[in-house]
């Protein structure tokens, strides 16, 4: 977060905490005053106790200092960041009296404002697969605007106008009242000519009025449509101006209504209906906190039982670390890289016991390619993909019909014309998929490699299930976009559009790198003119056009490895590594693109508890959290990969 960012959190938050703090304090907490010694110097440990998004910590670091400038507080996560339930959030310290006075206040700020960012990234992801942004409301808590919209931003939502003099929202009964659109516009942008302008519709006819409008409206708002409506909507627009759909918007339409093709989804929930999120703060003696830390330092700390396994297991145990892990997680991977340094890693490896920090996927393909008596593991069963899971087996296999139909009018067929191919971020079965139809897996270190294969066997490539790394291949390739089609899994494209593909796209996102955007490029370069702009190829092809440079994770990294000190660097891809860099790097200045730094919640879920978990249970002889695969999945899976391997 910029100063002026932060700056502008703290003003707004200033008045809000004196009045909290009068509220509950007032002339002074009557029983930590009474019970505690006031020299006694306490530590605070605050605590997710479900799993959400943190946002807020600044305005809690303020009401602590607000109560007591001798307390020092420690955020132990960032703004934006996932957090999952047992994770430590912040320490703070201080005299024991003024810890407890300020802990209610405090957490009151930050639990709402995790709520509302909890909330706001649930939209957001449920939308990433679309073109759709989730905007808030004006419908915030009197008085908290700022503090709410902040969360919004840090949950991966945009914010809408601030109030109601930085933006014109021309709405049903300004349009009654002027006497019909175009009078009350023409008005509007008569006394303020300088303000964006947006204008509500309640049917297409004023749709069609608002779009006559000249100049384009800077935006149209679809007032409470059915999903038919705002599609036929979408249609007669045709991008002439951005369209916002508001109105019953919940989560389980949000994805319908993202489907139709509008460009914003406005949700009055986001700030309206806060759930808090659960955190708590459990205090502790300062020398205590010592003597305990110091204790699990030799008994249960998840550190000290990793060690103690690795040293038992020695050469019969390795541990992989993808590059998006917790630090403390990654510092017990025997490698660490990105899932093409480490399949060639987990295809090289001898050990009996192979535990995979990373995600499901990971530790999959680290299954097919091991050896007999190998046994992959890890940590945690749950830790998905966002983009791996937007591809099932069913649905491609499905697509894969349709396409052999429509090439088999011209008496061909599928088998014949397409190379399926697959990211390496896809289930096992898809990779099975690709190995008994001639085709192969790609990773973002191999994909253009992998696209030019693909071409030297057929005409035409099935590429799944990352749009963006298939898209961006396909540009470095010299293919245009005019020969790419988009896979819509609800409305399947004509025999026609198949026909005159070269590239079909499955329609997949990360929702990591998709929260990248073109307006963090232009604030970066406005700010620091040197700054070279490097992303990852899942970001889209608009966000790899204005970098100055794409690559993989072990391509970025090798960049920053290799730049002089001083060089200034905006990275568009996971906030670990990025933070890792910063780390690793101080010589450089390293950013991340984003003002919102994101994370994978997904590698969130492995954490140095659940890898302790499955390495005791190692060293017991028992087998916990064991990935298996099915013997003929798991045939023509290999078959892909060490087809993708030898190239
Ligand atoms: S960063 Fe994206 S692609 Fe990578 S594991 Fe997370 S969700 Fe999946």
């Amino acid at each position: 977060m910029d100063n002026k960012t932060l700056q502008a959190l703290l003003d707004a938050a200033a008045p809000l905490i004196e009045l909290a703090v009068a509220e509950d304090i007032g002339p002074g907490d009557a029983t930590s005053t009474a019970t505690l010694d006031p020299r006694a110097l306490l530590h605070g440990r605050i605590t997710a106790k479900e799993r959400g998004v943190i946002a807020g910590l600044p305005v809690a670091e303020a009401v602590f200092r607000r109560v007591d400038p001798a307390i020092t507080f420690t955020a132990r996560v960032a703004d934006g960041q996932e957090v999952v339930p047992g994770e430590i959030v912040a320490d703070v310290v201080g005299p024991g009296p003024s810890l407890l006075a300020a802990e209610r206040t405090a957490l009151n700020f930050l639990q709402r404002m995790s709520g509302i960012a909890t909330i706001t990234r649930s939209f957001a992801t449920a939308v990433s697969t679309t073109n759709a942004t989730i905007l808030d409301t004006r419908k915030t808590l009197p008085g908290y605007r700022v503090l709410d919209k902040y969360a919004v931003r840090m949950g991966g939502g945009m914010n809408h106008r601030m109030s109601l003099f930085d933006m014109m929202m021309v709405k049903d009964n300004h349009i009654d009242g002027a006497g019909g659109i175009a009078l009350a516009v023409e008005r509007a942008r008569a006394q303020h000519p300088g303000l964006p302008i947006e204008v509500e519709v309640r049917n297409l006819d004023e749709l069609r009025q608002a779009l006559a409008i000249e100049p384009p409206l800077d935006r149209i708002l679809l007032d409470n449509m059915d999903l038919d409506t705002m599609r036929e909507a979408v249609a007669i627009a045709a991008g002439r101006v951005p369209l916002e759909a508001s109105g019953n918007v919940t989560r389980a339409r949000v994805k319908d209504i993202a489907d139709t093709g509008v460009d914003f989804i406005s949700v009055g929930a986001l700030t309206h209906s806060v759930k808090a999120l659960d955190l708590s703060m459990k205090i502790q003696p300062v020398e205590a906190a010592a003597i305990e830390s110091l204790s699990r330092e030799t008994r249960d700390d998840p550190a000290t039982r990793i060690r103690v396994v690795k040293n038992a297991l020695g050469d019969r145990l390795v541990i992989l670390g993808h590059h998006y892990q917790r630090d403390d997680v990654i510092a017990f991977a025997d490698y660490r890289g990105d899932s093409l340094e480490l399949s060639r890693r987990a295809a090289q490896a001898d050990a009996e016991h192979i535990v995979f920090c990373g995600v499901h996927f990971m530790a999959e393909t680290a299954a097919i390619l091991a050896k007999p008596g190998q046994r992959v593991y890890i940590p945690d069963m749950d830790a998905g993909c966002f983009l791996a899971e937007t591809a099932s087996e069913h649905l491609v296999e499905e697509a894969w019909g349709i396409l052999d139909t429509a090439l088999a009018a011209t008496g061909s067929s599928a088998g014949a014309e397409i190379t399926p191919i697959t990211y390496v971020n896809s289930d096992a079965a898809l990779k099975a998929f690709c190995g008994q139809h001639n085709g192969t897996v790609c990773t973002s270190g191999n994909a253009d490699k992998i696209l030019k294969w693909a071409f030297s066997q057929r005409p035409r490539v099935f590429f799944f299930p990352d749009q963006h790394l298939g898209r961006n291949t396909a540009h470095k390739l010299g293919i245009a976009d005019d020969d790419m089609l988009l896979w819509n899994v609800r409305r399947p494209p004509s025999a026609e559009a198949i026909r005159s593909a070269k590239v079909i796209l499955w329609p997949g996102v990360c929702n990591v790198h998709q929260r990248f955007r073109p307006e963090h490029v232009h604030a970066l370069r406005a700010r620091y003119p040197a700054i070279r702009i490097i992303v990852h190829p899942e970001c889209k092809a608009e966000m790899v056009a204005l970098a100055d440079d794409a690559g993989s994770t072990s391509y970025i990294l090798k960049q920053v490895e290799a730049a002089p000190t001083g060089t200034q660097w905006a990275i568009g891809t996971e906030s670990r590594l990025v933070q890792r860099l910063q780390a690793e790097h101080p010589d450089q200045r390293i950013l991340s693109l984003s003002d919102v730094p994101p994370f994978c919640a997904n590698m969130t879920q492995i954490t140095a508890a659940n890898l302790a978990d499955v390495l005791d249970a190692l060293l017991h002889g028992e087998s916990l959290n064991e990935v298996t695969i099915e013997p003929e999945i798991r045939h023509w899976a290999k078959i892909a990969l060490e087809r993708m391997l030898a190239l």
